[in-house]
């Protein structure tokens, strides 16, 4: 049984009773007061990179804000002080940003409910923990680690989950002065209700699950004063008036024990929907290790934000009317997005999928000029910093580094790349880098001198009308050349591909000179010219 199922069963209740509790459940969360403004919040703690898990998360906080003209929070939990990664909380906020996933307050924008770092925020536990204590929902726990220690292994002697026994539940007021006297380190535990609270997930719909027949009473603050996670979560969205928690389905068994905490302090909670699991593509659980998947890796690889976006949005569900064969503007899929139309199936990652709304994402960006602009910047910062400014790179360098030239080659280049960083592997490098020889071996043989041959082929293109200059017409120009030659076509492309890029094998000439362009093409051919010469 799996955990979801057995949150359904811990109620052991009939189908009947699952029904009634059901609609008055929709009933509840659709009667409740709807506040003025939609508040969702993002917060992860500062662990790592995001992942795809996480932006997932984000994202759709994103949409169903701005689908509701609500506000979206970007909130650090960072109060695990010994798993924080330094850097990593800034480096969040700077990859959402750049995902277009840009919240509008968080640590480094500020707003009216911060401060959005929990560590920050260590007096308001503090001062909240002190409510509990009073109206006694809370109280000190004096265990010593060891005596946790005893009771988590006789418990797995017995092979039962461990528990605490809730033993300092029922310290007398005399007993807990004496041992603050003695000036024992104490933690805070919050006094579990045992009932089955049922509620509605917006994602999931009803859930019952009785949290203290799984577990003893949870901490909320520890012997070192910060909060845990639970105490701390529950506090932050009351006090920055989150309506709706939208988390991973991982969080859905904690959300019984964050209901009967918003009780404990009589507030009313939020309404909590659950995202399904993201899995690879075999259907394995995804791994925060899994370096492919940070958002960090991806960007550098070349992955667009808008592909990234449709990527994860494509698996998931959410949306009404999604065309899966197009690539979607965030307004797009903020007009389309529907809460309830996320599956709870797991979703599955097609790695493919995200190479063809890259793919998509250059098309698009290569038909708006301002886009387009900026995809022939960074293509030229790809080719400088892989080929690097060297005698290697053609001999007026400039040449393959103007616009018109890296825009030929995008045109070209959009239906067979997926990432702009194609376009750097190995058989396309006769685009970018002249050959530094030709090796004699190599060339086909002829009954005549290869130097005349392409220095006449070099005058034919030379009074070339530019506008002939084209795949098509190109093979037509070196089939006049080889009859006059009296060479067989083929041998003469050889040749050609050779002078050009150095390379036996490739795509045809015809193309291999289009793309370079007529001027790139002399240059390549004088190039070659020169170095036949000098033999
Ligand atoms: N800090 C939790 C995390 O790392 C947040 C879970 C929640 O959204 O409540 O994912």
């Amino acid at each position: 049984m799996t955990w979801l199922s057995h949150i359904r069963h811990a109620g052991k209740i009939t189908h009947s009773r699952w029904q009634a509790v059901s609609t008055q459940l929709r009933t509840f969360s659709s009667s409740k007061k709807v506040h003025s403004e939609v508040r969702v919040r993002f917060a992860p703690s500062p662990t790592g990179h995001l992942h795809l898990g996480g932006l997932r998360t984000a994202l759709y906080n994103f949409l169903f804000a701005k689908s509701n003209n609500g506000k979206f929070i970007l909130r650090i939990e960072d109060t695990d002080q010994a798993r924080l990664v330094p850097q990593a909380a800034r480096k969040l906020e700077d990859i959402l940003n750049w995902s277009k996933i840009s919240p509008d307050e968080s640590p480094l924008l500020s707003g009216p409910r911060g401060p959005y770092v929990q560590s920050e925020r260590i007096d308001l536990y503090q001062k909240h923990i002190q409510t509990l204590l009073e109206n006694g929902s809370a109280y000190k726990c004096f265990c010593s680690d060891t005596r946790l220690d005893l009771l988590r292994k006789d418990a797995l002697r017995r092979r039962e989950t461990p528990k605490y026994d809730n033993k300092c539940r029922s310290l007398s007021v005399a007993k807990i002065e004496e041992f603050e006297k003695q000036g024992r380190p104490h933690c805070i535990r919050f006094k579990l209700e045992d009932i089955t609270e049922p509620f509605h997930d917006l994602v999931y719909g009803p859930i019952l699950y009785n949290v203290a027949q799984q577990e003893g009473d949870p901490v909320l603050l520890k012997s070192d004063g910060y909060p845990t996670y639970h105490f701390a979560n529950v506090v932050d969205d009351h006090l920055m008036e989150v309506t709706h928690v939208l988390r991973g389905v991982e969080w859905q068994i904690s959300t019984p024990k964050h209901l009967l905490l918003y009780k404990a302090f009589g507030w009313e909670p939020p309404q909590y929907g659950h995202l399904p699991l993201i899995k690879n593509r075999d259907g394995t659980k995804l791994s925060k290790r899994q370096g492919d998947l940070h958002i960090e890796r991806l960007r550098v690889q070349g992955y667009s934000p808008e592909a990234i976006i449709n990527f994860v949005t494509d698996i998931g569900g959410g949306f009404e009317d999604r065309d899966h064969n197009a690539l979607m503007t965030v307004e797009e899929l903020t007009e389309r997005f529907c809460l309830s139309r996320v599956t709870t199936n797991s979703c599955r990652l097609d790695m493919e999928k995200i190479n063809w709304f890259n793919q998509k994402d250059l098309q698009r960006r290569l038909h708006i000029a301002g886009e387009r602009d900026l995809l022939v910047d960074e293509l030229r910062h790809l080719v400088q910093t892989s080929y690097g400014i060297s005698h290697r790179c053609c001999a007026t360098q400039e040449s393959v580094l103007t616009t018109e030239y890296l825009t030929n080659v995008l045109v070209w280049g959009q239906q067979r790349i997926t990432r702009l960083d194609d376009l750097i592997a190995p058989e396309f490098t006769y685009i970018w880098v002249i050959p530094e020889e030709l090796p004699l071996d190599q060339l086909p043989e002829m009954s005549c001198s290869h130097a005349d041959v392409l220095q006449y082929f070099l005058e034919t293109i030379v009074v070339m009308p530019p506008e002939k200059f084209t795949k098509e017409q190109i093979p037509k120009y070196v089939k006049l050349v080889a009859k006059w030659f009296s060479l067989k076509t083929p041998v003469l492309m050889k040749l050609l591909r050779m002078a050009i890029s150095g390379q036996k094998e490739g795509p045809p000439v015809g193309e291999m000179l289009s793309i370079l362009g007529k001027e790139t093409t002399i240059e390549r051919l004088k190039h070659a010219y020169a170095l036949l010469d000098k033999r």
